[in-house]
């Protein structure tokens, strides 16, 4: 029969690289509790208006890459193509952010039904945090300094910031109706996609890949003369607070983001490691948001980072996390030892929390047992034979180097004698 294989662009993660991630995991999650951030976790599955009136109905996201469907009560549901949404959603429907500061963290699989390649998936994960409440600019600052610390916790040191901003709706409003004006002068030599955006989406066609398109963007008025005082404070407030931490960025007046939602501060982490899909955080604030998902005007800020781009670098590097061996492999020296062998396992895990203990299972002869504890990388193996049962010991043999002699233990000294070796070893 033909084997079922998996949906493209959505992929199993294996145990040969499952230490990154859970290293990777750890570190996000050691970080954004050093800044006070609780976590949340919200459904997969919501309703597909909750994304339309968030993200934008002519987004890219909204337009071609969300999975909807139909569920059996004639609903419109959508996979969640990203987690700001139902983060906010949850936060009003719970009640969480009127007149309080949430700093809110959460991590899960996103689906967009975008061409696959590298560093582009239709299942992918994102770490997202989300602060409510703070109209900034010091916790916008606060959020890029969490995020440089966490590139140095991860050792990666080639990862640059791109900062921009897009001021109030107002001057927003303002610079969209220049920047029509700018792009109708120059219309037929925009690409087709770009002259599709013109009056729905503009500030898109800023980040467009076309040739052509680009040599008009160049030329484009930049979003900067358009902004008001408050914008404008807001904006120097934050390049102040990011020069005082020593956070190096770049202002990119075409940087735009492709979500509606997003007011005053935007921003990109980009590497130049992964090839054409470089941005591994992205973000911004949107302060209108929550008020356009039915709840009280509430100040917003929040990015999320792509993890299988940052297990990409982390897999790139030559001191990349391997996967730890177990400390001990209990060879069996008999089937009439199984038994013995696994109260011994089971004992030496009641005396030893944390030990990692793999037993060997299925018998077979010493040396294909020894063979199998060299190959899982273990440290220690412990040899229960009819002679160290008879008298009342277990052999430990160190496998790797540095790990000292061969040695009879007795029996009762074995959880000391073990944690001794472990400790010395680490
Ligand atoms: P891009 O410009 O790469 O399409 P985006 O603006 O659509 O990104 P966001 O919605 O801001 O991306 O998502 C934040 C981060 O999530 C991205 O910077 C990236 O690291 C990751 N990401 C987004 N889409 C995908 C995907 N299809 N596969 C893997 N990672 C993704
Ligand atoms: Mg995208």
């Amino acid at each position: 029969m033909k084997a079922i294989k998996s949906i493209r662009g959505m992929h199993d993660i294996l145990p040969e690289s499952i230490h990154v991630w859970q290293h990777l995991e750890a570190t996000l999650r050691e970080v954004v509790e050093a800044y006070g951030y609780h976590e949340v976790r919200m459904p997969i599955v919501e309703s597909t208006e909750l994304f339309k009136r968030s993200i934008g109905d002519v987004t890219d996201i909204v337009e071609k890459e969300m999975y909807t469907f139909d569920d059996r009560n004639g609903d419109s549901l959508s996979l969640r193509p990203e987690g700001t949404a139902s983060c906010v959603r949850a936060g009003i429907q719970h009640g969480l952010l009127h007149n309080q500061v949430q700093r809110l963290w959460y991590l899960g699989p996103m689906f967009r039904h975008e061409r696959p390649q590298k560093g582009r998936y239709r299942q992918f994960h994102q770490v997202g945090v989300e602060v409510f409440g703070l109209p900034g600019p010091d916790v916008d600052a606060e959020m890029l300094a969490m995020t440089a610390r966490l590139w140095r916790m991860l050792g990666l040191s080639n990862v640059r910031l791109e900062l921009n901003t897009l001021g109030t709706p107002e001057s927003r409003q303002r610079y969209r109706d220049h920047l029509i004006a700018y792009f109708e002068q120059h219309r037929d030599a925009l690409d087709e996609e770009a002259q599709r955006r013109l009056y729905d989406n503009p500030m898109r066609i800023l980040d467009s890949k076309h040739p052509d398109t680009r040599e008009v963007v160049a030329q484009a008025p930049s979003l900067m003369d358009d902004l008001d005082a408050e914008s404008r404070a807001h904006f120097d407030g934050l390049c102040a607070h990011l020069d005082a931490l020593g956070i190096t960025y770049e202002h990119n007046p075409r940087l735009v983001r492709g979500l509606d939602y997003y007011t005053h501060t935007v921003f990109e982490w980009i590497t130049e490691d992964l090839g054409a899909q470089g941005t591994v955080c992205a973000g911004g604030r949107y302060d209108g948001l929550v008020e356009q998902l039915g709840g009280r005007g509430t100040p917003a800020i929040g990015m999320a980072m792509g993890l299988e781009r940052l297990v990409a670098l982390l897999e790139a590097r030559e001191d990349a996390p391997a996967a730890p061996g177990p400390d001990a492999y209990l060879i069996v020296g008999g089937d009439e030892l199984v038994g013995p062998a696994l109260q011994l396992a089971d004992q030496l895990r009641g005396e030893l929390p944390g030990l990692r203990l793999v037993q060997h299972c299925g018998g077979g002869s010493f040396k294909s047992q020894m063979k199998r504890a060299d190959r899982l990388g273990a440290h220690y193996a412990l040899v229960l034979g009819s002679d160290e049962h008879a008298a009342g010991t277990v052999t430990v043999k160190p496998l790797r180097s540095q790990g000292g002699e061969q040695v009879a233990v007795d029996r009762a000294a074995l959880a000391d004698h073990l944690r001794t070796a472990l400790q010395e070893r680490s």
